[in-house]
């Protein structure tokens, strides 16, 4: 399989890796929530991990494993675990490795949920410098003797910086921090985790994964890449075998059993069917987004445009790089005097939806939305100001967006 393109292999994933039964090209949706053993001691072995299998299915069943081969294959990883949501992979993520004690770097500029999720671990005792990670010397001056890790967003979201991750990447294997990525905004025919060095990646599912704003989800994928032998959290009930493995298992044992963020049977399906179709999706959608990038850039009414697949954006030859195409988020200012609520109300195609990754073009005001809880100085911080549209880029036909533009701006 490995020598076949990216959608070949995609499409045939289910059908052979995990291979079931009556020819059936999907693996089936199970529900059972519990699975017998003739033999009482199969289930003893299976407990403590001395035999594969199943045993109850918050922690583990054949429909989420499917779906978690997938994600392994597609990212070229050692394993992976599929959560409810994004949110459950990052919770999850962040509560079964830190501890009260720790320290680490996180970008200035993340999703509005994540940045509201550190409160919550800053209450438990773990330690947060938020820096501008377009340059790895404000990662470099944030270290610490107790730093654990570095997270941030491929391309974070609405004003669309692009971190600095190969220099990031190298010097968090050089000083033997973990890397951990949240990959949503690059699915993994745009962006190989690998290339820069990625621990860890994290993603939502709910975007341009499964694709249709019709499935919530999340992963954590391993790379292989991290030495887990040398990462003090690990706990000692989990430092046995092969310890490459050791992270996950903790991830799954603390992050998806105990916390129970499980994704359901129903879900891997629909987000494995939504899937096959993310080459042919993603690269409309970047196709529109740089058209219509140009376009609006050009428009009189607006102010300013963020995507990394303009000249001007400021980490353009770095995306260029790192990405093999440049995502789907188009953010803009429109001049002083346009109310982005009232313009939003004259666009008539394009769905006014907090939501992203999907295939209808979307958009949002940002200041009173997704960030009104953030106060104006971290609003400033993370570039995001009154006058600001996050948009989300479909595969609609190019031209009817733009028309659908033209008429709005028409109004004002
Ligand atoms: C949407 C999103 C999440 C959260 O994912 P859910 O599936 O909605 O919980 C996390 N990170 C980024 C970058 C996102 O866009």
């Amino acid at each position: 399989m490995n020598n076949k393109g990216f959608t070949t292999r995609l499409i045939h994933a289910d059908r052979i890796i995990n291979q079931p039964q009556f020819g059936a090209v999907h693996q089936a949706t199970n529900n059972s929530v519990l699975f017998e053993y003739k033999r009482a001691q199969e289930l003893v072995d299976v407990f403590q991990g001395k035999q594969a299998g199943h045993v109850y299915s918050r922690s583990s069943s054949s429909s989420t494993v499917a779906l978690q081969n997938i994600l392994t294959h597609l990212e070229g990883g050692i394993g992976a675990i599929t959560f409810a949501t994004g949110m459950a992979a990052i919770t999850a993520t962040m509560l079964s490795l830190f501890k009260a004690g720790d320290h680490l770097i996180l970008s200035r500029f993340l999703f509005g949920n994540t940045r509201s999720l550190t409160e919550t671990m800053q209450s438990l005792g773990i330690t947060i410098s938020f820096v501008d990670v377009t340059n790895v010397e404000n990662v470099k001056q944030a270290k610490q003797t107790n730093t654990r890790a570095v997270f941030l967003e491929t391309i974070a979201n609405p004003v669309t910086q692009v971190p600095d991750m190969a220099a990031i990447g190298q010097w968090c294997q050089q000083n033997n921090i973990l890397f951990m990525v949240d990959t949503t905004m690059t699915p993994p025919n745009l962006f190989d985790p690998k290339s820069v060095l990625i621990s860890l990646t994290i993603s939502s599912l709910t975007k341009y994964i499964a694709g249709h704003g019709n499935v919530l989800g999340g992963a954590v994928v391993d790379t292989g890449l991290f030495d887990w032998s040398k990462f003090e959290n690990i706990l000692p009930l989990y430092r046995c075998g092969d310890s490459q493995i050791w992270g996950l298992t903790q991830i799954r044992k603390r992050g998806l059993r105990d916390m129970g963020g499980t994704m359901s049977p129903e879900s891997a399906h629909a987000i494995s069917v939504g899937l096959e179709t993310l080459v042919l999706r993603t690269q409309r959608t970047c196709d529109n987004a740089v058209k219509l990038a140009n376009y609006l850039q050009n428009h009189k009414q607006v102010a300013a445009v963020y995507y990394p697949g303009l000249s001007q954006h400021p980490q353009h030859q770095r995306a260029k790089q790192l990405f093999s195409g440049f995502g789907g988020i188009l953010s803009l200012d429109l001049v002083t005097g346009i109310d982005p609520i009232a313009f939003l109300d004259k666009l008539a195609l394009v769905i006014c939806a907090t939501h992203l990754g999907d295939t209808r073009t979307l958009a949002l005001p940002v200041a009173s939305t997704i960030y009104y809880e953030c106060s104006v100085e971290q609003r400033q911080q993370m570039g995001v100001g009154d006058n600001m549209i996050r948009m989300s880029i479909g595969i609609e036909d190019f031209d009817d967006l733009v028309a659908d533009f033209e008429q709005a701006f028409a109004a004002f």
